[in-house]
């Protein structure tokens, strides 16, 4: 019979994981907003297989959503997210309220710069500030030796690691590759409020960046021409609205004109109203002469 602790409190919290800690185990952790699908449980997957105790986190962070954006309606289950958790192993879920999480008003912020300003930083501002000052209260509270993120959010899991670098914080991080629907459609929990036509056309987002990849290997290292052709794909559906289709450094996130060796190719895409992320790394090598 698999056990599970669950939590509201950061004490119990505190607790569950120093027992972890003193019974000699490696404690993993893997944040969440919830809505639990297969990109979530391959990182609890990844989690068990490195750490003898993992912990889940499901809080959808006030503190990351932007006027207008869907705080409200995101998608919340834990009930299922339970069910969920207890089947795939994890030791520990931790469901905080808003309330516990943020107990006064927040005037302390951790904000890494240069590496949000572009791709979902330009058009969420404010979005990675609440990201990576949630990640850091939760990594205080859990004390993990490793955090578990999704190349899904390519920007969040650099942007996560760079913190954790600056500011010494003791663990790792590890990203995991992102895991798709049959068709190619990035897993995501806002995949839910897809209508059935927007869910055939979001799958033109991960077939613009196969076509991306397929144009990279016969040889096209134009950005400009790959973005085009990204854009040509995408605009196959009317109710695709795109934010942006971008080639950058996989280091510093800056745009690129030509590919040399490795690159982000990312974009942001709203089907209806339903704002759709996804990216691959692709890289160009040189044929010998
Ligand atoms: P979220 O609940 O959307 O905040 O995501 C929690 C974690 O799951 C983040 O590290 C995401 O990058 C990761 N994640 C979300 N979707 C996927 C996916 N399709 N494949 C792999 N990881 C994912």
């Amino acid at each position: 019979m698999l056990y599970m602790e669950s939590a509201t409190t950061i004490e119990q919290v505190r607790q569950s994981v120093a027992a972890a800690r003193t019974a000699g185990k490696r404690i993993g952790f893997v944040p969440t907003m919830g809505a639990l699908h297969a990109g979530h449980v391959s990182l609890i997957e990844a989690a068990i297989g490195r750490c003898g105790y993992v912990v889940v986190s499901i809080f959808v962070n006030p503190t990351q959503f932007g006027p207008g954006e869907d705080f409200d309606k995101y998608p919340r289950d834990l009930e299922a997210d339970m069910s969920i958790c207890k089947q795939a192993g994890v030791d520990l879920i931790f469901a905080p309220s808003a309330s516990e999480m943020y107990q006064k008003e927040n005037i302390t912020w951790v904000s890494v710069d240069k590496l949000t300003l572009n791709l979902c930083g330009k058009f969420r501002p404010g979005h990675f500030r609440g990201v990576t000052t949630v990640c850091a209260k939760l990594f205080n509270i859990v004390q993990p030796d490793i955090a578990f993120f999704g190349q899904k959010d390519a920007q969040q899991a650099l942007v996560i690691k760079r913190m954790v670098a600056d500011l010494n914080m003791p663990l790792q991080i590890v990203v995991c590759p992102t895991v798709r629907e049959p068709d190619g459609l990035a897993v995501s929990s806002r995949n839910k409020y897809l209508s059935a036509e927007e869910r055939k056309d979001a799958v033109l987002l991960s077939a613009a960046l196969a076509e991306c990849e397929k144009l990279v290997a016969a040889g096209q290292r134009s950005c400009e021409a790959l973005i085009e052709a990204m854009r040509k794909i995408i605009s196959e559906s009317s109710k695709a609205q795109i934010e942006y289709i971008s080639i950058v450094d996989t280091e510093t996130l800056a745009d690129i004109d030509v590919i040399e060796g490795r690159a982000l190719v990312a974009l942001a895409v709203k089907i209806g109203s339903t704002r759709l992320i996804d990216n691959v790394i692709i890289s160009y090598q040189p044929r010998s002469a």
